[in-house]
């Protein structure tokens, strides 16, 4: 079976300028993602070891272990993807997505205000989430801590905010709240789009 692989940034790491910088960039993506993607493929081959010695003592360790390292592998991936640089970042004013958005959250203001505060009061390492939720087609803003708490089974996540340290301690120190405002620059409006109409269908 294929092994999990880091993907390339699809933009420089400096696209991100000035609201992520580049240092930030470079190490979360090379070294922080890198750690996600090599513990993953390890939780894989410990699972493949403990069926083949009939010893599933540490079951429970290895289901975290994949559980963890698995969603810190997806919300990364999705995570570069719906960033692009600001002059290229432009927030919708019509649209499906738009439409669904003001649907679900009664305004896109009430939307960006919800998912800010539910980013700002994560409770230590997480992100904040926009899903589209299929059983009642509609989407939601949900918090998961560390990559994999907190969900709501069977709802794709659209647009992912990193609030780990890791993703603005080196520009902002302990100011999460003005890297929660300054993200909104760079979101890629186009790349959840797509995402809404793909996880729709
Ligand atoms: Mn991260």
């Amino acid at each position: 079976m294929k092994e999990y692989k880091l993907p390339d940034l699809p933009y420089p790491y400096n696209a991100l300028e000035p609201y992520i910088d580049e240092a930030t960039m470079r190490l979360h993506h090379d070294k922080h993602h890198l750690a996600y993607v090599n513990g993953l493929n390890a939780a894989i081959k410990k699972l493949e070891e403990a069926r083949e010695k009939g010893d599933f003592s540490a079951i429970r360790a290895l289901s975290g272990q994949l559980a963890f390292h698995g969603s810190g592998h997806i919300m990364h991936c999705i995570f570069w993807e719906i960033m692009c640089p600001a002059k290229e970042s432009k927030e919708p004013k019509q649209g499906k997505l738009y439409e669904k958005i003001v649907e679900s959250f009664g305004s896109f203001e009430g939307f960006k205000k919800q998912f800010s505060e539910a980013a700002k009061a994560v409770e230590g390492n997480g992100w904040a989430v926009l899903a589209y939720e299929p059983l009642g087609d509609r989407l939601i803003v949900l918090q998961a801590e560390n990559h994999q708490k907190l969900t709501f089974q069977g709802s794709t996540p659209l647009l992912v905010l990193d609030v780990w340290e890791h993703a603005y301690y080196l520009k902002y120190q302990n100011n999460r709240a003005a890297y929660v405002d300054g993200w909104w620059n760079v979101v890629n409006w186009k790349e959840v789009e797509r995402r809404f109409l793909s996880a729709r269908k």
